[in-house]
């Protein structure tokens, strides 16, 4: 007798993992520009990757070991370039994914850069300032002999700062013989870093937003923005909207989110998260969860924070007219195809973040001309590489029928593989 089964429940699911997703990415954009077979195969995958582990000595006397990645995706167009992260759920096909988007990142605003990424696994928030200091150092010392200024030129990622740069630079000049300043970017200003760098990843957020809001006839002086995620891009993307006569709805972080639906006094905010630590708890808002704010009703949706944020389980809900990236990978492939589908532009991450490694490259200039600029002389700069890499991408995305992130995979992945195949593979 046959058995009668129950129905199986029909169950949204998709594979999130950041390596997977960028491959599809990739696949999607080689597939419409008709990529030949050998190239697409060339840069679908890393160059090289090192995986290390990092034994260090704990303020208490034991010693842990962390597990520690550098993966350099491409060198095609210039030295390798990309953050190190910081936390506790970086995994190897995380920091492979995010060292292929720096690739792309670097072709789409077209600076001579290729891409790479780095990652310890690792809860910066439950060690001391000895004990990250020691942890930076062996690592640094375990990717020096891949990285420098003409070869790898690391960068701040999540939970990294201008401190953990000047260590690695320190670490670098001090077993190479002498000081190399443009080992790494985002030092602090009097180590070489450039002016302007804290700020740029928001500021060139900012530059692309506003392009958006021309395109669709969003007033950004009256705009309504949701922000999640109140770090280095969050919080100062929230300070230039709000300059600009933005209404900064609502905010979160790790530890929950405010709304404040006639708008958030984003000085007096930046004032509240540093004297508590987070922004809950702001006078003037109500609490919201992060899940609800990613689908609150509002102009400008900038996700500043993870990876996977907006999926298949939320997108339908996602009621804002314009998405701006700002953190790396916040949609998964099935939830942008949604989004296209709704009419929502989606700047994608690749253009929207890149203002962050576009003065990163102005600060690697700097400190090999040994020549500083100052702040108006970087934002100016910055501004008009963010207006263009807008402009092409657009171009693109129209002359392919497509959303803003396959215009501006085509874009970068056509530069790349030109670069490649004018060099030719050697040997
Ligand atoms: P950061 O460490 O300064 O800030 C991260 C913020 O996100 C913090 O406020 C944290 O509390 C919050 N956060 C973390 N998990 C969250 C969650 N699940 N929900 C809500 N909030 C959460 O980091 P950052 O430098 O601002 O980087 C943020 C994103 O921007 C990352 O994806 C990063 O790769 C990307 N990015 C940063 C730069 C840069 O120059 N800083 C450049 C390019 C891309």
């Amino acid at each position: 007798m046959a058995t009668v089964r129950a129905p199986i429940p029909i169950r949204v699911s998709e594979d999130l993992n950041s390596f997977t997703i960028a491959m599809r990415q990739f696949d999607s954009a080689a597939e419409k520009m008709g990529l030949e077979a050998g190239l697409r195969e060339v840069l679908r995958r890393p160059r090289r990757a090192l995986s290390m582990s990092l034994p260090v000595k704990m303020d208490d006397g034991s010693i842990r070991v962390f597990e520690g990645f550098r993966v350099q995706h491409s060198n095609a167009r210039g030295p390798c370039k990309g953050g190190i992260r910081y936390h506790p759920t970086v995994t190897f096909d995380e920091v492979r994914a995010l060292a292929s988007w720096m690739t792309w990142k670097c072709a789409t605003v077209n600076i001579p850069f290729g891409g790479a990424k780095g990652g310890i696994v690792c809860d910066p928030k439950h060690l001391s300032m000895g004990e990250l200091e020691r942890l930076t150092r062996r690592y640094a010392y375990e990717i020096s002999p891949i990285i420098g200024p003409d070869r790898d030129i690391p960068a701040p990622d999540v939970y990294t700062d201008a401190q953990v740069m000047a260590w690695i630079m320190d670490t670098y000049s001090m077993t190479h013989g002498h000081s190399a300043p443009g080992v790494v970017t985002g030092k602090p200003t009097f180590l070489g870093g450039s002016f302007g760098r804290n700020e740029a990843t928001a500021r060139g957020c900012f530059f692309v937003t506003r392009c958006a809001c021309e395109k669709l006839n969003v007033q950004l002086e009256q705009a309504t923005v949701a922000i999640q995620g109140f770090g280095n891009a969050g919080s100062i993307a929230a300070e230039l909207l709000s300059k600009h006569g933005s209404r900064i709805l609502a905010v979160s972080d790790t530890r929950g989110g405010i709304l404040n639906r006639t708008g958030l006094d984003i000085p007096a905010l930046l004032a509240h998260k540093a004297h508590t630590g987070s922004v809950v708890g702001f006078p003037n808002s109500e609490p919201i969860s992060n899940e609800d704010l990613l689908e609150l009703q509002c102009d400008i949706l900038i996700p500043a924070a993870l990876e996977n944020q907006i999926t298949l389980l939320n997108v339908e809900r996602v009621r804002a007219k314009i998405v701006a990236e700002a953190a790396n990978g916040p949609t998964t492939p099935d939830a942008d195809l949604i989004l296209h589908q709704k009419g929502i532009m989606v700047i994608p991450d690749i253009l929207a973040n890149a203002g962050g490694v576009t003065v990163s490259y102005f600060e690697w200039v700097q400190d090999l001309q040994e020549l500083w600029w100052d702040e108006d002389d970087v934002n100016r700069r910055l501004e008009k590489i963010m207006v263009k890499a807008f402009s092409d991408v657009y171009a693109t995305a129209e002359r392919y029928s497509a959303d803003l992130r396959t215009g501006a995979y085509i874009l970068a992945v056509d530069r790349v593989a030109h670069a490649t195949k004018t060099r030719g593979i050697w040997p």
